[in-house]
């Protein structure tokens, strides 16, 4: 990740590097986070931190925090809407097929799924978010990290063993063309956190969450006779130990918003942005 440590140092005030760049931004004066964070900062309703936010953050802490700060947004492109709408058309199919208490041959024929079927929509769907207990604390505000998953899944623990969950998301591919290459870092980060807020609700989570890929094509379609969907797969390491990093960066996300807000500025800006350089 191309995220450092100075870039942030809480320790340090922060230079505005890119004043040129400000110079016709209105820069307005805040004396509390909550005008860029959701909640309260309080354990009842901390501050909300998600994994796109954190991957905004990775980014360009300097965008990111310009953009909450409102002193200047960079322009996006727009947002796919297919693989939302196929997302949410898989959440519908599977809520029924749970409530059935049916596991889908698309997953029970999933070598890494077997013996597991789909768990409790309560778990899957609702916004779910890290224990008081696992919130950042700093200058007396609480933090938490928030997360909807796709996916779950469940194998009941026999014998007064606990259950086990795997956790699961779905992406739509473009072709088949880019199987081979691996997962893209935000989607890495997205399944260590799921997997930060699930044991911190108490669950044992497997150590390997699935990144369930969609390709649309012909040749998605599997067995003549009794067709079903394929899903290639690709496994992401979620163990404590590979979750470190993201609580890491989210202790210091917490620190530039808290220091950002203070001051009224964000931190530097990358040096090597062809629109920030533009706009400079
Ligand atoms: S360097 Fe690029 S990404 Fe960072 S603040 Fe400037 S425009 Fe945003």
């Amino acid at each position: 990740m191309g995220f450092q440590w100075a870039e942030v140092d809480a320790t340090l005030p922060i230079i505005l590097d890119c004043e040129e760049s400000f110079r016709s931004a209105k820069i307005k004066k805040y004396d509390a986070h909550r005008v860029i964070m959701y909640g309260k900062g309080t354990v009842a309703k901390p501050y909300q931190l998600s994994p796109s936010s954190l991957g905004q953050f990775i980014e360009c802490p300097s965008c990111y925090l310009s953009k909450e700060l409102k002193l200047f947004k960079k322009p996006s492109s727009p947002f796919p809407q297919l693989p939302n709408g196929i997302d949410d058309t898989m959440r519908k199919v599977m809520k029924a097929l749970e409530a059935a208490g049916i596991m889908p041959i698309e997953f029970s024929a999933i070598p890494e799924l077997a013996g597991f079927g789909l768990a409790d929509r309560a778990l899957v769907g609702p916004t779910l978010r890290l224990q008081p207990a696992d919130h950042i604390v700093l200058t007396g505000s609480e933090f938490t990290l928030t997360g909807k998953l796709d996916e779950l899944f469940i194998k009941n623990g026999s014998g007064g063993a606990p259950d086990e969950y795997i956790i699961a998301d779905y992406k739509t591919k473009r072709s088949m063309n880019h199987a081979s290459k691996p997962p893209h870092e935000a989607y890495v980060r997205q399944m260590r956190c799921y997997a930060m807020i699930l044991r911190s609700l108490g669950l044992i989570v497997n150590d390997a969450a699935l990144l369930l890929n969609y390709y649309p094509s012909e040749s998605a379609i599997k067995d003549e006779v009794h067709p079903y969907l394929e899903f290639l797969v690709d496994k992401v390491d979620v163990s404590p130990s590979a979750c470190t990093p993201v609580q890491q960066n989210l202790e210091l996300m917490v620190k530039a918003v808290l220091q950002a807000t203070a001051s009224g500025s964000p931190p530097p800006k990358k040096a090597d942005c062809a629109w920030c350089n533009y706009r400079a």
